[in-house]
């Protein structure tokens, strides 16, 4: 596949048209803290994909509304995505399970968007990993340093 040099947090700005209309019409308050980071080797279309299907199980998770917040950052030297929501949250007990293809919990879910989500981190050499928070849930992408050196 193809990559060529991108700013995590320029995808996301080009993305927020999109992003907006999805969240007005579920009463999200769209947050977004984007700090530049380092460019990126990246299949663009790969890593929008990441994005839209974190940003739309943020959205699911949060029936009643609520502050969707969208983040990039530099952490230990190498740019992070993080998407938070105050949607439900994950249960303990299905925690280690939501990576993997066709698990799901919703009524009518696939259980893939996880799956491929990590698919796509491993092939950028990032890691993807679920964190609990007192009001809801963040899922947070980090890619290592000297990625976007090569
Ligand atoms: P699907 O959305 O089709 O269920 P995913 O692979 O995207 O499949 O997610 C798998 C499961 O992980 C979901 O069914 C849900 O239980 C859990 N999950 C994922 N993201 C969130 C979130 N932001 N908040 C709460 N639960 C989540
Ligand atoms: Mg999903």
């Amino acid at each position: 596949t193809e990559k060529a040099r991108h700013r995590l947090d320029d995808l996301i700005r080009y993305m927020l048209p999109l992003l907006e209309a999805d969240a007005i019409e579920h009463n999200i308050a769209l947050n977004l803290v984007l700090e530049e980071v380092p460019p990126l080797l990246m299949n663009e279309n790969e890593i929008r994909q990441l994005l839209l299907n974190l940003f739309r199980n943020a959205v699911e998770a949060m029936q009643g509304g609520g502050e969707l917040s969208i983040l990039t950052y530099v952490e230990q030297g190498g740019p992070v995505l993080e998407v938070r929501d105050q949607g439900t949250g994950i249960d303990q007990k299905v925690l280690g399970s939501i990576f993997t293809p066709f698990f799901t919990t919703k009524a009518h879910g696939t259980g893939l968007g996880l799956a491929v989500c990590r698919s796509i981190a491993e092939r950028h050499g990032a890691t993807i990993r679920a964190h609990a928070r007192p009001d809801g849930t963040s899922f947070k992408v980090m890619f290592g340093t000297g990625v976007w050196d090569l």
